[in-house]
């Protein structure tokens, strides 16, 4: 039994030492990789989740430029973060940027706590923000578990359960937390990150070049393009949204969104917003046209 269980540890320290140096290796250029900081950390993970690299380094050189500590995001008017964000959309992420700025200007001296548990109570910051931040920042041993790492080791282990399932994503949880490297845990993830992110790519990865092959299941057993298992889940709903551009005298009617909704507080036309498409000539007959024109006079 001992036997096994060094055998077992041994082989997750090769695995963590073998992505380790093909990171070291390979590793791109990214600007916040140059003095990481909690505070340039975060604002490229929080662009990251909305963006490609390509766009999303951009934009965080826009922002850092701007706004090159924390207390200057905080200060900013919302306005100018939403302005910033342009392009990125689902604004309510730049919200909660704004809001955790302010909130570790104001209740924590600009300083992000050092703590995993306290990094998830800031709006914004789920699960795989707050383990990217504790452990690129703060040394503490945390395994990120992102798109990237769930290919991986899906891959790299074989795991065939779900990974938009609850028991999956426990599974993946444990599993990126097994082999983590505890003494570099930065490193360590951003690893793993990597390497699904050039190497073990969703379709056609390079396992030719990859250094983990010897050791894959997947590879092995040629079940690379069957794994990671995916199930959607949870129902999407259709919308329509029909903007009316209305002038009167010269001017142009516009009107803040208020709805606990997508794009909350930003300006757009008068909307109708119906389940199902309608002809536009028919929307005069709709109840939202008179709830919005009502005895108005107009003419197309
Ligand atoms: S060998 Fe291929 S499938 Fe396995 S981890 Fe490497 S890139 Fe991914």
């Amino acid at each position: 039994m001992n036997t096994f269980f060094n055998f077992f540890i041994k082989s997750l320290k090769q695995i963590a030492k073998i992505i380790e140096k093909w990171y070291e290796e390979n590793k791109r250029d990214l600007p916040w990789r140059n003095s990481p900081s909690a505070y340039k950390i975060w604002l490229s993970e929080i662009i990251l989740q909305q963006t490609r690299i390509n766009q999303g380094i951009s934009y965080y050189n826009k922002f850092i430029e701007k706004y090159p500590a924390i207390q200057q995001l905080a200060q900013a008017p919302i306005e100018d973060v939403l302005k910033l964000w342009q392009g990125l959309g689902y604004y309510s992420r730049a919200r909660n940027l704004h809001i955790t700025a302010r909130r570790i200007t104001n209740d924590c001296n600009g300083n992000f706590p050092s703590d995993y548990k306290e990094l998830l109570s800031l709006n914004g910051i789920g699960e795989y923000t707050a383990a990217a931040i504790a452990s690129m920042a703060f040394n503490i041993p945390v395994a990120v578990v992102d798109g990237n790492v769930f290919r991986v080791l899906s891959r790299l282990y074989g795991i065939k359960t779900g990974i938009t399932s609850a028991a999956g994503k426990k599974l993946f949880r444990l599993k990126a937390q097994e082999i983590l490297n505890h003494k570099k845990p930065g490193i360590h993830n951003q690893a793993m990150m990597e390497l699904g992110a050039l190497i073990c790519l969703p379709r056609n990865p390079l396992c030719n070049q990859c250094p983990l092959n010897m050791r894959c299941y997947a590879y092995k057993y040629r079940l690379v393009n069957e794994l990671p298992v995916k199930k959607v889940n949870g129902k999407t709903r259709e919308r329509y949204f029909h903007y009316l551009h209305i002038s009167y005298r010269g001017s142009t009617f516009i009107h803040k969104r208020q709805q606990k909704d997508i794009w909350n507080s930003l300006f757009e036309f008068p909307l109708i917003e119906t389940s199902h498409y309608i002809y536009p000539e028919k929307l005069h007959e709709t109840e939202a046209w008179h709830h919005l024109l009502g005895e108005t006079q107009y003419k197309f």
